[in-house]
């Protein structure tokens, strides 16, 4: 097994120096990216990953430097040389490589690409505890850029104090975690933020509220308050690398232990991947 880097145009040792200093992902942060779980070998729910690499790149005028089709061949092949069965893939798009200045360059977008061994999801039984933090961001949350500072600042801060997660708050709403979205039950039905500009709309979040409407669990896409949250008989996040894991406590308040729709939900999207890694 083998850690995988793709930069440009060819597959490159990943701990190789290759990206230039005038590229504008290390420049400006000018980019877009994505990141897909693979199952058994399996890369999960690519397409929806890729559609929404398109709507990030279309959002800020970048031109992909090749076919959907040849992304998904890079993929699958450093899925095959990593000899990995489960495993992260981040690709990433820059505006290219050109001499600094702010207006759009004249030249390709780059693709790169890594493929890591995945990490392990433990604790779901137990669950997380979050801290809620001021959402900081600028208000274009839709497109999943590289531009990550007050995601990983807000990430830093919750888990120096022990937390799993921080969750972020616009003017009182609760919008979705600093890498993830966010759940609530209230009275048996399931609560969640919009998939508004406000928010990165999760591929992990769509499944789950797809998985709601198959098991009939009433599903309500509402702004909601933190109060909201500290009060919900259940909470949980949704995330690529997280899937769907439990909070059990928010700042200083506990989550009733009993959550019947939150586990009904890990034990349905848990089976949906392990039904697509055995294909
Ligand atoms: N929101 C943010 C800010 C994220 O970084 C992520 C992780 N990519 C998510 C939500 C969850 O999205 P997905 O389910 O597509 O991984």
């Amino acid at each position: 097994m083998a850690e995988i880097a793709f930069y440009e145009n060819k597959f490159v040792d990943i701990n190789e120096k290759v990206v230039p200093i005038q590229e504008r992902g290390h420049q400006f942060g000018d980019g877009i990216y994505e990141v897909v779980r693979v199952y058994n070998g399996q890369p999960f729910l690519l397409e929806e990953h890729l559609e929404r690499f398109q709507k990030s790149a279309d959002a800020i005028e970048l031109v992909l430097p090749f076919p959907k089709e040849k992304i998904t061949a890079i993929i699958d092949e450093g899925i095959t040389r990593s000899e990995m069965k489960e495993a992260d893939v981040y690709f990433q798009l820059t505006r290219g490589i050109a001499p600094r200045q702010h207006n759009y360059p004249e030249c390709p977008a780059v693709f790169s690409m890594t493929v890591r061994k995945a990490r392990p999801i433990s604790n779901r039984e137990k669950g997380i505890s979050v801290i809620t933090l001021e959402d900081e961001r600028w208000l274009n949350c839709y497109i999943k850029s590289l531009n990550l500072l007050p995601n990983i600042i807000a990430k830093q801060k919750a888990l120096k104090n022990g937390h799993g997660e921080a969750i972020l708050v616009r003017e009182g709403i609760v919008t979705e975690g600093s890498s993830s979205n966010v759940f609530a039950v209230k009275d048996g039905k399931l609560y969640t933020h919009p998939a508004t500009k406000r928010i990165l709309h999760g591929i992990t979040r769509a499944k789950v509220m797809q998985l709601a409407k198959e098991l009939r669990i009433p599903l309500v896409e509402k702004e909601f308050t933190t109060d909201f949250l500290k009060n919900a008989d259940e909470a949980f996040i949704t995330s690529t690398s997280a899937e769907v894991m439990p909070i059990h406590t928010i700042d200083d308040t506990v989550l009733p232990v009993d959550r019947p729709i939150s586990s009904m939900l890990v034990e349905e999207f848990v089976k949906l991947y392990h039904h697509h890694a055995m294909k």
